[in-house]
């Protein structure tokens, strides 16, 4: 019988991103707008045993102390006084297209002597900062990278483009990178914890784990980040460990683990329905994942013991891991589920990937909706509840985590999530629901991204899309 309920593979608690929510809540910038860590949104098929999610009152108190600014004030004796003084002040005043205009005319003048360069550098990162509180990190992080080219010898440059680079997730934060920033800022767990990610999503879980340790030496005191990154070093190493008797089989974009006897066939079907996701779903959805997905295939027996999902969870995308795990024993002889499993956390893992830190910020009904529609799982079941007495629940309600919703609301909502997904590709196109993603990740409010992308406020969609779901709820 297929299984039409699919509340049972989706299993929503209050999400943790792993490492992302550590830097929401710590380690980001002063500067950047920071959506309150208390609150993230993603819904994913997480695991129970996910570190309890960090609180914290008011601002986060790191020491040292972030300082993204350099001190402007004394400009050196050279011919270029009088322009470097100039510039300063416009970009202390905030005029920062005219500040703009002139540092670029700079570096003809910047190769006579070391002085003025170091300077220009002075002033391309704190232009950088104006840029970062007017336009976000994809405006500043140009700016950093020339400050970086002047000086790159600068904690605090290195610093500031390292969080823009995380920000945007851009692939110039490399290993490289890294580990030359240790070695100008050897006090800070930023640089640490951006390791511990890398290494992560490069599935070397030992090398993570160290980082992660050098992170909470640095991290200060509070005894919340503490406790939190004690327990993702944990898990991590857990999973180092008993990761060691898995045997191993990558594709060209998936890395299986499976756990149990080699079991060719299992190891076969599972490679194939996942590449297959990843070419049609990469393609429809118009984004392919950057790196490796590892997807764990777990003995039903162990299942349980090994993710900390209840009994009846048939798959969870990880955040904290970032990755795929589904129980496979007799996999094969439900293909069809096991299809549906796969494909479903599969596009959880390429929302994660495109999204980054901000995944936190993309609405509950808004991930799984996609994951459903994306999948190819789609109900109709919501056409046929429309007929019955049923009490819609509103879009902004389905927005935070899905946890507390009773087992009939939870099928409610994730029906009106597919089906509202469902409208708002068919009515808008995916390229436009790329950008209203686009304007997500750039931490725009979802009512203000619907309004500047589909041209609608967030009720007229939502009206909208009832609209079409009564008309079609009479006609079938
Ligand atoms: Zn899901």
């Amino acid at each position: 019988m297929y299984r039409r309920n699919i509340f049972h593979i989706l299993y929503p608690i209050a999400c943790l991103i792993g490492l992302f929510i550590v830097y929401q809540a710590w380690f980001k910038p002063t500067y950047l707008p920071t959506p309150p860590p208390s609150q993230p949104n993603a819904v994913v098929e997480d695991s129970q045993d996910a570190p309890p999610e960090p609180h914290h009152d008011g601002k986060p108190e790191l020491e040292p102390k972030q300082t993204r600014l350099i001190d402007p004030s004394v400009v050196p004796e050279t011919t270029h006084h009088e322009l470097l003084e100039t510039i300063r002040d416009e970009i202390e005043k905030g005029n920062v297209k005219t500040a703009e205009t002139k540092l670029a005319d700079l570096p003809a003048i910047v190769s006579t002597g070391a002085k003025t360069r170091l300077y220009a550098a002075v002033l391309w990162n704190n232009l950088g900062i104006q840029l970062e509180k007017a336009g976000g990190t994809a405006a500043s992080v140009y700016a950093f990278k020339k400050a970086s080219s002047f000086d790159a010898n600068s904690p605090t440059i290195h610093l500031n483009l390292a969080h823009a680079y995380w920000e945007l997730r851009d692939p110039a934060m490399t290993q490289d990178f890294l580990e030359k920033l240790v070695a100008l800022a050897p006090d800070e767990p930023f640089p640490h914890l951006a390791l511990a990610n890398l290494f992560q999503e490069r599935d070397q879980l030992g090398e993570a784990a160290r980082h992660l340790d050098q992170a909470t030496a640095r991290a200060g005191k509070d005894p919340a980040v503490q406790s939190y990154l004690q327990t993702v070093t944990a898990k991590v190493r857990g999973t180092e460990k008993s990761d060691a008797r898995l045997t191993s089989r990558a594709s060209a974009h998936f890395t299986v683990k499976f756990d149990g006897e080699a079991d060719q066939a299992t190891w076969a079907a599972v490679l194939e329905i996942l590449e297959e996701a990843y070419r049609e779903i990469g393609q429809k959805f118009g984004h392919f994942p950057s790196k490796t997905i590892v997807v764990v295939l777990h003995a039903k027996s162990t299942f349980q013991s090994a993710t900390g999902s209840p009994m009846w969870a048939d798959g969870l995308f990880d955040p904290v891991l970032g990755r795929i795990q589904v129980p496979a024993q007799d996999a094969l002889a439900d293909r069809a589920w096991l299809t549906r499993v796969l494909r479903h956390e599969f596009v959880h893992a390429l929302l994660h990937d495109q999204l980054g830190p901000a995944g936190s910020v993309v609405p509950t009904w808004l991930n799984e909706g996609l994951a459903m529609e994306l999948s190819g799982d789609r109900w109709s079941d919501l056409d046929q509840i429309m007929k019955q007495e049923f009490t819609l629940i509103p879009l902004p309600a389905l927005e935070g985590s899905w946890g507390g919703l009773s087992s009939d609301a939870a099928t409610v909502a994730y029906l009106e999530a597919n089906s509202a997904v469902h409208y708002l590709i068919d009515r808008f196109g995916m390229p436009r629901v790329q950008e209203l993603l686009a304007h997500l990740k750039a931490r725009q409010a979802l009512s203000a991204a619907m309004q500047s992308q589909l041209s609608l406020s967030y009720e007229q969609f939502q009206s909208r899309w009832v609209d079409q779901l009564q008309e079609h709820g009479k006609k079938s």
